[in-house]
């Protein structure tokens, strides 16, 4: 629901569009579509060991891949480095996309995007104590033992049995200039 148009800041006013009742713009014809929120989750190896972190926030003490929602402003590459430096203290350097989640939500349509990154191979990872309780480096075998969540367990085993080349961040220099800021990934 907007009640003001986040472009112009005019009321807004219910119109059919696409087959439903939308808010929309009367001044510049701003149309609210879906309520789409995207989380990024960074896939990051040492010696076949992945980097998980322990939620001090609720479900508390589970294990997932660090990550986050993206914020306005992001790209999914801005997003994930803000993120895991602030879940595991680490700077990391996103390589490409490698899962994609699609939930359908009413309050909020979710879609979870993971990326293979890397991190400084020294770097040691160090939690914040609030909203993650531990960073560490856990291998396979060890996720038998902790309170792990199902999706980041299957993207690391397939990743390390698989070991699929990602959707690569691209570096063309025309595409970029055609979309600036713009984080764009490709299997090519
Ligand atoms: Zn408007």
């Amino acid at each position: 629901m907007a009640r003001y148009c986040p472009q112009c800041g005019q009321p807004t006013r219910r119109r059919e569009d696409g087959g439903r009742e939308r808010d929309a713009c009367p001044a510049c014809g701003w149309v609210q579509y879906a309520e789409i929120g995207v989380g990024v989750g960074a896939l990051i190896l040492r010696d076949e060991r992945a980097l998980l972190v322990e939620r001090g926030i609720p479900p508390v003490g589970r294990w997932t891949l660090p990550g986050g929602w993206i914020e306005q402003e992001d790209t999914l590459a801005t997003a994930i480095v803000r993120e895991v430096q602030e879940e595991t203290g680490l700077r990391c350097n996103p390589v490409g996309v490698i899962c994609l989640r699609s939930i359908p939500r009413p309050a909020r349509n979710d879609l979870y995007v993971c990326l293979l990154c890397t991190v400084d191979p020294l770097a040691e990872p160090s939690a914040d104590g609030s909203e993650t309780r531990q960073a560490r480096f856990i291998a396979p075998e060890e996720f038998d033992r902790i309170d792990l969540s199902p999706f980041s367990r299957y993207v690391i085993e397939h990743y390390l049995r698989e070991r699929p080349r990602p959707w690569l961040l691209q570096e063309d220099r025309r595409l970029l200039e055609a979309y600036p800021g713009a984080a764009i990934f490709a299997p090519f």
